[in-house]
């Protein structure tokens, strides 16, 4: 069973929030009080997740990835990936994660099923760290990353937002992490979602810029990996690590967005820019069939938009925090 949108995009990956709480507080993600938190009866339970997973899979979806806020926090996220390794179809299981955690919990992920980890991180500085996430400490995050490595969450992926002002002076120190190691490297464009309060159009680098940076160390040959995404990889001659461009703004990345995202209180969206949602919730609560619950998934389906026009906005304040909706 294939699933298709409107636009013939193959719909086959989804991206479950399962809390929008989180241990940290990056500058650019959330505001400096905190977010509103949903109240805990809000927030599906496994068990409602695990069904939707089941029901999405039967439609046709095979990929799943766990985010948050911070996914780690959430209590036997374990019991998940389990449970969600028993719906045959679903062929991969990713997390994404801040990685404060992970050293505790890589080992054991990897065990119940979990095939791969993405760790933001948006600086090697130990004081900037601290700035970014308002507090955090960097030292258990890079022996999270060691931990993943050596659980075989493989292949680790490290997710930075470059800032102009902010760390765009460590652009290269992350793509020289590839020459010397296997992981991804992948800058993903500052988008003006989540935090406003850092947002501005000069504190945006375009993906153009990040590569013409990266590219001042050695020349970047195009790569194609077999699960590629939303990003645009490149290597360096005999690196072992590859670097990745996520370009939510400039180069348009709707025409292969194979995805739909869950919220951790059971909207579905379709679209991350869009505010268009879609409640599960009281139909899962309603015990409502199998069937409603499939006819609701189509549904989000049927309204994915062809692509978002962010770019075009002069309001985006009504674009929810980032760690509610899961990045
Ligand atoms: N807490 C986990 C983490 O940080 O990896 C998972 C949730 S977080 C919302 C998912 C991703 O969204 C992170 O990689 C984060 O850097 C990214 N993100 C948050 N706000 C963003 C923004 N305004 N622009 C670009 N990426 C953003
Ligand atoms: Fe938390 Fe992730 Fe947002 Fe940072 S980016 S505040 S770690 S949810």
């Amino acid at each position: 069973m294939e699933l298709r949108d409107k636009f013939e995009r193959v719909i086959d990956y989804m991206r479950i929030s399962i809390t929008d709480r989180c241990n940290l507080r990056c500058v650019y993600c959330m505001p400096d009080k905190g977010v509103k938190l949903f109240e805990h009866k809000d927030i599906l339970r496994y068990e409602e997740i695990v069904r939707v997973v089941s029901i999405a899979a039967s439609l046709g979806v095979r990929k799943i990835r766990i985010t948050g806020g911070e996914p780690l926090i959430r209590r036997n996220l374990s019991f998940l990936i389990a449970s969600i390794k028993t719906t045959h179809a679903i062929e991969d299981i990713s997390l994404t994660t801040n990685g404060v955690l992970l050293e505790k919990y890589a080992g054991e992920l990897a065990d119940t099923g979990l095939n791969r980890v993405n760790i933001s991180l948006d600086t090697l500085r130990p004081d900037r760290y601290s700035e970014i996430t308002r507090g955090g400490d960097i030292a258990p995050v890079l022996k999270g990353i060691e931990a993943a490595e050596k659980a075989g969450l493989l292949p680790v992926k490290i997710n930075m937002v470059p800032i102009r002002y902010l760390n765009d002076d460590e652009i290269a120190d992350f793509a020289r992490m590839t020459l010397t190691t296997p992981r991804h490297v992948r800058f993903i464009e500052f988008m003006p979602i989540g935090s406003r309060d850092l947002w501005s159009d000069e504190r945006y680098i375009s993906t153009d810029e990040l590569k013409k940076t990266a590219e001042k160390i050695a020349p970047l040959t195009p790569v194609r990996l077999r699960k590629n995404g939303p990003a645009k990889y490149f290597r360096f001659e005999g690196a072992p690590g590859v670097i990745g461009f996520i370009s939510a703004l400039t180069h348009h990345f709707c025409g292969d967005c194979n995805r739909l995202r869950l919220t951790a209180d059971g909207k579905l969206r379709p679209c991350l820019f869009s505010e268009t949602e879609i409640d599960l919730k009281p139909a899962l609560r309603k015990q409502s069939s199998d069937k409603e619950i499939e006819r609701l998934l189509r549904l989000a389906i049927q309204v994915k938009p062809e692509g978002h026009n962010i770019d075009q906005r002069d309001d985006l304040s009504s674009l929810k925090n980032m760690s509610r909706i899961g990045g």
